[in-house]
């Protein structure tokens, strides 16, 4: 990757239409870069469809990266298990049609004091959803998120940890991390998990990077909801900072309800820090 791109999680709101087209073009004329298709109430899109995606999103160079369904459970068993693989596998699919480089996931949920065992479990499934990936030829990361919820897979080790397996790399949702425990909101803690980052998978790590952000409102227990980024505590000007201190590049995708006005706000403040205050 050569530069760092701006987009939305879904159809811009301002978008013509509702379908994956009216988006990437609107994602186009609002001079941003990227655009996540959203599969998380199920994979609804078909071939076809996709091939059309894939033909737009090149036509108009705009990167595209899958956001897999919400009901996933990796560290489960029976019908909840094998129907969590395959809604993994088949975003993976349509996205390879689509040409997105990316599929983003949500692995799990922890029972309070078993996160090794759910860790050793997930990893293990992870293992298996991408060498079937392999074996069907798609060309596109398995990523797993950083989550807001303690009941949740997704700590920044874990999250790190599981990249071991081959073709697995993390999905950083920063305002999650925020919202775990209100931390993770300043400079310095941004930096320090792009450190992490860099510690565990190299200079390669902040080069392909795939970031999720929003406002956002939470309890003690971790995330509430998302929310704009004026009317929450999240510190997206420090984060825009740390992003052009670093010199990361890849996909920045907003999460916000105003999905592509917070988009163009994080681009906006990333394309004039040069230096943080
Ligand atoms: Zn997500």
């Amino acid at each position: 990757m050569e530069e760092l791109f701006f987009g939305t999680a879904g159809i811009p709101a301002s978008s013509n239409g509702s379908d994956s087209l009216s988006g990437i073009r609107r994602v186009h004329e609002l001079g941003l870069g990227c655009m996540e298709l959203e599969f998380v109430r199920g994979v609804k899109m078909g071939e076809k469809t996709a091939q059309n995606v894939n033909a737009l999103a090149k036509k108009l160079d705009i990167k595209l990266s899958v956001h897999a369904p919400y009901y996933i459970n990796l560290n489960s068993d029976g019908e909840t298990l094998l129907k969590s693989r395959e809604r993994i596998l088949n975003s993976a699919r349509i996205g390879h049609i689509s040409g997105a480089k990316s599929v983003v996931v949500h692995a799990g949920y922890v029972k309070k004091g078993s996160g090794l065992l759910a860790y050793e479990k997930i990893k293990k499934e992870i293992s298996h959803i991408r060498e079937q990936m392999d074996s069907e030829g798609l060309n596109i990361a398995l990523r797993i998120e950083t989550m807001g919820r303690s009941s949740q897979f997704g700590g920044l080790d874990e999250v790190l940890s599981i990249t071991e397996v081959a073709g697995v790399l993390p999905c950083i949702d920063f305002s999650h991390l925020h919202a775990l425990n209100g931390k993770n909101n300043s400079r310095e803690e941004f930096a320090n998990i792009l450190r992490s980052i860099e510690n565990k998978l190299g200079r390669d790590g902040l080069d392909n990077m795939h970031v999720h952000v929003s406002g956002i409102e939470y309890s003690p227990k971790g995330e509430r909801k998302h929310l704009e980024f004026e009317t929450s505590d999240f510190n997206y000007k420090e984060l825009a900072c740390v992003f052009s201190e670093f010199n990361i590049k890849g996909n920045v995708i907003s999460e916000s309800p105003n999905l592509e006005i917070d988009a163009l706000k994080l681009k906006k403040e990333y394309e004039k820090s040069t230096v943080c205050k």
